[in-house]
């Protein structure tokens, strides 16, 4: 996967009570940490308490922010942010988040990460009522269905809103006065609160806190809403059916390693997945070295070179500097792709028996570039052990995972695919290894596990409509 360009979600930053009109440069900096949730588009949404300021633009944080003027229409002590990686919704100006709209009780803006299974059957109904859509992301459902409400006041608007939303939701929803945020049922998408001094910090990952120097208060519980506002602080359940759901991928692949999620360090448990690989892979594998495909798969390498007392080394060096896009390899350049982003450390690797850890593999195509990188520099083995079980199955929740038939694990069992990518072993972690090592013993939250197992969660089954992703 480290290879792999399959796409983290996006990721959500919300602020109340900034000192100084301070709230838009502290949502800078917090989807600045997020930045790799989502590189396409990043929008920062602030109010003063009376009137909205909204700045956003296609590009990475820092290129949309890259003036000092970006900020000086951001006033307010309230705002909420938005980095986006386009997944169904097209990738263009007018589905940038957050979205703002002018409804009859005043404006809304929303920063949303994950996907809406029911999205399909919402948006012709809404249609069909009437409803014009501006983009074509699943976040405006979410829009119109608390514009529609018949209740009273937004708190109670949005309850009803959400209660008919199924699938992912991390959102933050600001009106003039307001923010409100609101973790789905299932706790697909990680959503945590934290303060600074008397401000009130709300972000995907505990790693856009380090940056502010906020203290961690809580994770978001599945299916709460927190509602803050010049009152205070209000906590409210959603009164939908429970059914923790956490994403095991974010522990696997999409989270910062500094990040806390589901009650644990993400480094800690990528650690105690390469330990398990080890214990599992150790029964067949003979090495001298440990290396990782950097840099998601680095801490389920040093886990796996402790368990293993496999001496851990650097043979894989990665140009953190690649642009986002270049042109097109010619034929006789195909492996340009990889060679780009990856070169061998020669000397750590001639002659040795190398295992090399890499957290999941989707296609496979990528990997056998680099099986190709790696044996120019000459190696005597090379072991290929992933962090992961097979992926099989398509997400519904937020994530890009290609169709099933491009899934190289619904082609190829483990023996096969050993022999196609012509290496010495390949050793999967299993499933149940991977869950032990993500429960942490006093909160034993449930996982899904979907697209591994294809035991999607009950309470949001994919329909026949369900996109595979949709922002
Ligand atoms: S299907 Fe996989 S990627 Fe999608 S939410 Fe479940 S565990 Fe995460």
């Amino acid at each position: 996967m480290s290879l792999e360009n399959i796409k983290d979600f996006c990721g959500i930053f919300g602020v109340f009570g900034a000192p100084n009109d301070l709230a838009s440069k502290y949502t800078y900096y917090g989807l600045y940490a997020q930045q790799h949730r989502g590189q396409e588009s990043a929008g920062i949404v602030s109010s003063d308490g009376e009137k909205v300021h909204s700045y956003m633009k296609m590009g990475l944080v820092n290129d949309v922010f890259k003036k000092a003027e970006s900020f000086e229409k951001l006033k307010g002590h309230m705002a909420i942010g938005h980095v986006r990686y386009s997944t169904t919704g097209e990738s263009s100006e007018f589905n940038i988040q957050p979205l703002l709209v002018k409804t009859g009780f005043g404006h809304l803006a929303i920063a949303h990460n994950g996907n809406l299974i029911n999205a399909h059957t919402l948006r012709k109904d809404l249609e069909s009522q009437g409803s014009i859509f501006r983009t074509t992301t699943d976040s405006e459902i979410l829009i119109h269905l608390i514009a529609k409400s018949k209740f009273e006041n937004l708190e109670d608007k949005i309850i009803d809103a959400v209660s008919q939303i199924k699938g992912a939701f991390s959102v933050a929803i600001m009106s003039e006065t307001q923010l409100f945020i609101v973790r789905d049922p299932n706790g697909f998408r990680p959503l945590s609160y934290a303060k600074k001094d008397s401000t009130h910090i709300f972000a995907s990952e505990t790693c856009a806190f380090d940056l502010l120097d906020a203290e961690f208060i809580k994770e978001i519980k599945p299916g709460e809403m927190i509602i803050v506002d010049s009152d205070g602080v209000r906590e409210k359940e959603i009164p939908v059916p429970k059914n923790p759901s956490f994403c095991i991928f974010e522990l696997v692949y999409f989270s910062r390693p500094d990040s806390k999620l589901n009650g644990e360090c993400v480094d800690k448990v990528r650690r105690k997945f390469g330990k398990k690989l080890a214990e599992e892979a150790l029964k067949t594998v003979d090495a001298d070295i440990v290396i990782s495909v950097p840099d998601s798969s680095n801490t389920a390498a040093l886990g796996f070179a402790s368990a293993s007392n496999i001496k851990f080394e650097i043979g894989l060096i990665r140009n953190h500097y690649i642009g986002r896009t270049f042109i097109n390899p010619e034929q006789n350049m195909r492996d340009l792709s990889v060679k780009l982003k990856f070169n061998t450390v020669g000397g750590v690797l001639k002659g040795r028996k190398v295992v090399v850890v890499d957290d999941s593999i989707v296609r496979g195509t990528t990997l056998k570039k680099l099986v190709k990188l790696l044996k120019k520099a000459e190696p005597k083995e090379i072991h290929i052990c992933i962090s992961s079980p097979p992926v099989k199955h398509p997400c519904y929740y937020g994530m890009n995972f290609p169709t099933s038939e491009e899934l190289i694990a619904n082609h190829m069992s483990p023996a096969e695919l050993k022999d196609w990518l012509k290496v010495d072993s390949l050793t999967y972690l299993s499933v149940e290894s991977m869950v032990e090592a993500a429960e942490v013993s006093l909160d034993k939250s449930g996982f899904c596990t979907a697209c591994f197992t294809g035991n999607y969660p009950e309470n949001v089954l994919p329909t026949p409509n369900s996109k595979q992703s949709c922002q």
